[in-house]
């Protein structure tokens, strides 16, 4: 079996999303192995993110992360990595809304930035995400 790192961002915590997004984690048939609740702060939100710091958006993006606490989640299944992406839907929770209603994002997100929830998007990211939030656990 495979694992991959979900993350509620603050706006799904803060919108009460919780529950709703493990309803649809444990209907897909993925087990939730490992979760914390933690605030991010800047330096924490900034290694997490580090791939995106040249970009303009970086600066908007760590204050949205570290606007409240995350919820973060061992996931795993077979496939883990890719099936959780695609229900989480695409990054831009606005476009989500319309072309994949039924995704996550499209449930909780507003925008491209306010999109609620990450997911790894490779085995290599996983393994990162997974060993900055939890030491202890093998990523596989
Ligand atoms: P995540 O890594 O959080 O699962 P993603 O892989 O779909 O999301 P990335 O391109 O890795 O998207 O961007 C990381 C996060 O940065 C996005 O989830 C979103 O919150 C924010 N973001 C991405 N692009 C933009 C943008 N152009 N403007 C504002 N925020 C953005």
């Amino acid at each position: 079996k495979e694992k991959t790192l979900a993350m509620i961002k603050p706006d799904g915590l803060l919108g009460n999303y919780t529950e709703r997004i493990k309803d649809v984690i444990v209907d897909y048939g993925f087990s939730i192995l490992r979760e914390i609740t933690t605030q991010l702060d800047q330096d924490s939100a900034s290694r997490f993110y580090a791939e995106h710091s040249p970009k303009r958006f970086f600066p908007s993006l760590i204050k949205y992360m570290t606007s409240g606490p995350v919820l973060v989640m061992v996931l795993e299944k077979e496939n883990a990595i890719a099936d959780w992406r695609t229900l989480i839907g695409p990054t831009d929770a606005y476009k989500a809304k319309i072309t994949n209603p039924n995704s996550i994002r499209a449930m909780c997100g507003q925008d491209l930035e306010k999109n609620c929830v990450h997911g790894s998007d490779s085995r290599l990211s996983a393994q990162r995400e997974i060993s900055f939030f939890f030491e202890d656990v093998s990523s596989g």
